[in-house]
This record gives structure tokens, sequence and C-alpha cells, in this order.
């Protein structure tokens, strides 16, 4: 359907309340009038996506995706990012993390988001916390947004729907772009 996403993905989603978080997430995105009118499921590939149009709110800013799509989804535990894949980055130092790809594999099964030490300087901390612009993450839920428009800002759309999921419904979340 599309060769671009937008991937929000949500980092205290568990497997174990998933069902729970995707259900407020979704209330969230419809009251909050980003999410439209619902799409068929298979409508951009996405593993067992809730998919919705672009809602009221989504379009006052962004008149031009009305095709766009917003989809609720697992991804069958990772989200994968642009070109080649990087280790996550020590904040502090900028190291990076060789230890991850174990622990990405362990993050895809088991849905609990990492904690890592920089082996430089000490830090430690959540991936989450680290520099992750182009780290393939795993994570048990998040939202993709596709779009079917060639007129392509979808990291202003991704950026502004991130800053309202923030401040509307709280948690930690990370964004990484992915060209299909
Ligand atoms: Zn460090």
């Amino acid at each position: 359907m599309s060769d671009d996403a937008e991937q929000l993905i949500d980092l205290d989603a568990r497997p174990a309340d998933a069902s729970a978080r995707r259900d407020r997430i979704r209330d969230w995105l419809i009251a909050s009038g980003w999410a439209g009118d619902p799409l068929p499921a298979d409508y951009a590939d996405l593993p067992d996506a809730l998919m919705f149009q672009f809602g009221p709110r989504a379009l006052r800013d962004f008149p031009t995706f009305r095709y766009a799509s917003l989809g609720l989804t697992g991804n069958n535990g990772i989200w994968m990012t642009d070109g080649e894949p990087e280790p996550p980055q020590c904040p502090t130092c900028g190291t990076e993390n060789e230890e991850y790809w174990e622990q990405l594999e362990e993050w895809s099964t088991t849905g609990v988001e990492p904690v890592s030490t920089c082996e430089s300087c000490g830090f430690t901390g959540p991936v989450g916390d680290w520099v992750i612009d182009n780290t393939p993450l795993g994570g048990s839920m998040g939202i993709s947004i596709s779009f079917a428009s060639s007129e392509y800002a979808g990291e202003d759309v991704a950026r502004t729907l991130l800053a309202e999921l923030k401040d509307g419904l709280g948690g930690r979340w990370a964004y990484t772009h992915h060209h299909l």
C-alpha cells in the first residue's frame, strides 16, 4: 500500500497488558480526532492491526493526507528503521552498545524493554533513554502511520502526534521512520 511508515512505539507496553494498552491508545486516538473511520485490517499489510483513516484533528493540520492511515499493531515485536541499522548510542558519551543485537532478539520475544550499561562511562538506562535514531526496536505495541500520497511530509505528522500522545495519554514513546 505504501512505501513509507512513521512508527511511534509504546515503550511501556508489555505483552501481558497489550490488549488493554491497545484499547487505551485506540480510545485516545478516536477521542482526540486523530483516528477517523475504520479501515480493513489488511490495508497496510500490518499483522493484526486496527486500522483507521486520519480523523478530523489530523486532517485539520494535514489536509492533504486524506488517504493516510493509522494502524495500531504489535508489528510482530520488531520495529525496523531505514538503511543500515545502528545499535543504540550512549546519551552521555556516544559509545555504541554492541550487546544490543542479542537484547533486541530477547525484546522482540519477551516484549520487555532491555536495560543497558555503557561500557565506557557507566551510564545505565532502558534502550528508550539511549540515542536510537536509527536503531530497530522491539516492543509489543505501537502506531504505524502510512501514506498513500506522494506529497510526503510524514515526519511533521509523526512529531505532532507524538507530542499530543505524550500530553494526552502519557508514557514513554520512541519514534522511527521506516522506508519499506
Ligand atoms: Zn557512555
